[in-house]
């Protein structure tokens, strides 16, 4: 291929694996002992580029069918044009969900197919706005014990140098507040305590929540109510304390939906996830959206994806260090970033996102086709 040109697309393919957790984990609205990863593969002359999305392994066969079909042949440079013909193709299916982060993937492969071609880092393709981003601590899952939550909180803090982390609430609502606390004392005072409670709570359920844990100075509520209810959002950032911002948009599927969180007013900070926003493509807009609208942007997740991308967008305030998603790509990726100083980099010695699957490490996670 040439480096400056592009070539058709030959091939694309998509493979799951399914990862258990390493303990059962649980937030305010949801259970799971494991994760499941999608990894796509796309082949154009004699170059490939990786991606991924962390959805239900009926994404992979969405990708080595209909997404297959719509952007065979086009060239793989023009990530546009292959975006929207994605885009028109699951127009019937429905362009949320399971799609948009089988599309998520398919992006993400391009654009490192791209960065192969010209030898540079991904974030170097985009044109890099800072050399480094935050990232925050995230899991206190609330299946954790006490013990168990101080220790991982602390955890980041100690050993990666992260100056915020987060824990989730809201599945057993009268034990939070003395998880808070707990998790408070453990962190230290330099460190910034977020929540999230996945939507879980009503809009005066959260600000019983907030005065019931006044002491531990939350400064971040991240999904106080569904992320459906963009008033609610709105008004809660109305009625919660100056220092405690309102944050909600990992499941931000189309520009639209993050068109509406913003217009509506309803976040301080809003959130996108670079696997589920349509790629690096959907985040690259969401990214000027926000410019636009004055806020900041944070990363949802797969913070080894993230990376560049934030590297590319003055916005990003910081991503999310979490711990299901760091422990993957520990195990599946060699290139994975580790935090310290509470940041992590691109690694400028690598091309595109920097990451290689561990595919031996990988097969015994491999779900089989049509499970
Ligand atoms: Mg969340």
């Amino acid at each position: 291929m040439s480096e400056t040109t592009g070539a058709p697309i030959q091939g694309l393919s998509a493979r799951a694996y399914r990862i258990p957790t390493d303990r059962p984990e649980a937030d305010g609205t949801f259970a799971w002992n494991s994760t499941t990863l999608v990894f796509v593969t796309v082949e154009a002359g004699d170059q490939s580029g990786i991606g991924y999305t962390y959805a239900d392994a009926c994404a992979a066969s969405l990708v080595g069918t209909v997404l297959a079909a719509a952007i065979r042949q086009k060239n793989s440079f023009d990530i546009p044009a292959c975006w929207n013909a994605m885009q028109r193709a699951v127009r019937n299916i429905g362009r949320s969900g399971v799609a948009a982060c089988a599309i998520s993937a398919v992006d993400t492969a391009l654009w490192d197919l791209k960065a192969r071609c010209f030898d540079v880092p991904l974030a170097q393709l985009l044109g890099a706005a800072r050399t480094e981003v935050p990232v925050y601590g995230s899991g206190g899952f609330t299946t954790y014990t006490d013990e168990q939550l101080r220790e991982q909180l602390s955890g980041w803090v100690e050993h990666n140098g992260c100056r915020a982390v987060k824990m989730k609430i809201g599945s057993e609502p009268e034990r939070d507040p003395r998880r808070v606390l707990a998790a408070k004392a453990a962190i230290g005072g330099a460190c910034e305590l977020f929540v999230d409670a996945n939507g879980a709570f009503s809009v005066k359920q959260a600000l019983r929540f907030i005065r019931r844990c006044r002491e531990a100075e939350i400064r971040w509520f991240e999904e106080p109510v569904s992320s459906d209810d963009a008033a609610g959002l709105g008004r809660l950032r109305d009625l919660l304390p100056g220092a405690t911002e309102v944050a909600a948009g990992e499941y931000i599927y189309t520009l639209d939906d993050a068109r509406t969180l913003l217009s509506a007013e309803a976040v301080d900070v809003l959130q996108a996830d670079v696997t589920r926003c349509g790629g690096i493509t959907g985040m690259m807009r969401i990214g000027a959206l926000c410019e636009a609208h004055h806020i900041d942007l944070s990363g949802h997740c797969a913070p080894s994806l993230h990376r560049h991308v934030a590297c590319a967008l003055p916005r990003v305030r910081h991503l999310e260090w979490f711990h299901d998603h760091v422990r993957i790509e520990q195990m599946l990726f060699d290139g994975a970033p580790l935090a310290s100083d509470g940041v992590i980099r691109p690694d400028p010695g690598r091309p595109g996102h920097g990451l290689t699957l561990k595919e031996r490490d990988a097969e015994r996670f491999a779900i089989p086709a049509g499970e």
